[in-house]
């Protein structure tokens, strides 16, 4: 029986692994998942300032000419509350003097040595940013469990927290098994031999979560040999991934090398395509990852299945990509056998994103994958994707970008 895609992952967040806590700058928390609610300890402004370079008046003085009492900059205060048939001359975020009602525009002025004539009638309230306005002391501004993104670290740092609490990210081991192997970058390649392509997708894949992997490099076709790579994995580490061995052939025996271990296997087999023979395992808090070695697989399960678990791990409540809806281009046939997940481009034509389907002779066909900017999925009872249907597109990886403003 093969376990369906929600099932699978209902049984893997079933048994994450515990992360722990730890405080860092706010310079190192890119990407980072929070796992404390931030609280504003200063109000937003913090206090009654002038959000342009202009004169601090009384309303019933304007239009009018008026006596500039005094200067302010930005980082100094008013010295003299403002009076009746007085201006003072404030720049940008400094503090306006106590019965300010507004500040007029340098621009809607002309000044003449110590006199200025404003031009204009102030509104009340004009160009002036209130204590408190945008934040208030006490107010929760960033939840617990929110990633990090570049305009949190601006908030962080506007309300002047240099530290905060996030999880620990977990400690990521990846093996690649296959007698056939060998490492890019080395020449002479021999007939049967291939090149590891599953050791460095599986790294980016991890970078693109801020996590340094340990890369275990490859392992050979046996049990000692895998068995080995999973003690050394488990040794203080969350997680381990491993591609190839999870099939059906002879040389498969990721599955018994878990067990060997004293690992206990949650599911092996799931229905998706690609990438059936997914397995997944748990010793103690340690969890097992085990894709087949066709790339396109580990990396569809990458996406699907480990980056919202490394998420969630983490505290993020919404771990799942948003999807994008499109029109598909093209038609897709299949068996009524199990979810598909099919790569597509993205192309715009006026208002409309078409969704086009990129061929693919299969799960180990990486160039077509690499064609692709995101996926659908094609539920296990459709068995025709027809030209112009509607359907919801999963990104992959950065957002599709276009040559046009
Ligand atoms: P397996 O799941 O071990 O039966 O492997 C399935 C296919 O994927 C075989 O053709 C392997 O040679 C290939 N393969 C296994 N590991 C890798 C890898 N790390 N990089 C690229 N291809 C791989
Ligand atoms: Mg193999």
């Amino acid at each position: 029986m093969l376990t369906t895609i929600s099932d699978a992952i209902n049984k893997i967040f079933e048994n994450l692994p515990h992360l722990n806590d730890e405080v860092i700058n706010i310079e190192h928390a890119l990407g980072r998942v929070l796992s404390q609610d931030i609280i504003s300890n200063i109000n937003m402004p913090p206090f009654d300032k002038s959000a342009v370079d202009g004169y601090a008046v009384l309303i019933e003085d304007t239009p009018g000419n008026l006596h500039i009492k005094e200067t302010v900059q930005a980082g100094s205060v008013p010295k003299q509350d403002l009076s009746k048939g007085e201006a003072t001359l404030i720049m940008t975020g400094a503090p306006i003097p106590t019965g300010t009602e507004a500040v007029v525009m340098r621009e809607y002025t002309k000044e003449e040595k110590e006199y200025v004539e404003i031009l204009k009638k102030a509104k009340p309230k004009d160009n002036i940013a209130y204590m408190g306005e945008d934040i208030k002391k006490g107010d929760v501004v960033i939840e617990k469990g929110t990633i990090i993104k570049i305009s949190d670290i601006s908030l962080l740092a506007t309300l002047g927290i240099r530290r905060v609490k996030v999880k620990k990210l977990p400690v990521v081991s990846i093996m690649v098994t296959g007698s056939e192997l060998i490492e890019p970058g080395e020449e002479n390649i021999k007939d049967g031999y291939i090149y590891n392509a599953n050791g460095y997708s599986l790294r980016g894949a991890c970078k693109e979560l801020g996590i340094e992997p340990i890369y275990l490099g490859i392992i050979k076709d046996n049990i000692e040999a895998a068995v080995s790579g999973l003690t050394e994995s488990e040794n203080g580490g969350d997680i381990t991934l491993i591609s190839g061995g999870v099939s059906m052939g002879d040389y498969d025996y990721v599955e018994d090398a878990i067990k060997k271990w004293g690992g206990k296997i949650i599911f092996h087999r799931v229905a998706i395509k690609p990438g059936k023979p997914f397995l997944f395992a748990r010793k103690n808090s340690h969890i097992v990852f085990g894709m087949p070695g066709n790339p396109v697989s580990v990396m569809v399960e990458f996406w699907k299945f480990i980056h919202p678990a490394i998420l969630k791990m983490q505290g993020v409540k919404n771990v799942f990509p948003i999807k994008i809806p499109a029109l598909f281009k093209g038609t897709y046939k299949k068996k009524s056998d199990r979810p598909h997940y099919i790569g597509v481009k993205l192309v715009k034509e006026g208002k409309t994103v078409y969704a086009t389907h990129v061929k693919s002779n299969g799960s180990a066909d990486v160039p077509a994958f690499n064609k692709s900017e995101g996926m659908i999925e094609v539920p296990q009872e459709v068995t025709q994707l027809n030209d112009g249907e509607n359907v919801e597109v999963m990104l992959l990886s950065l957002p599709k970008r276009e040559n046009e403003r």
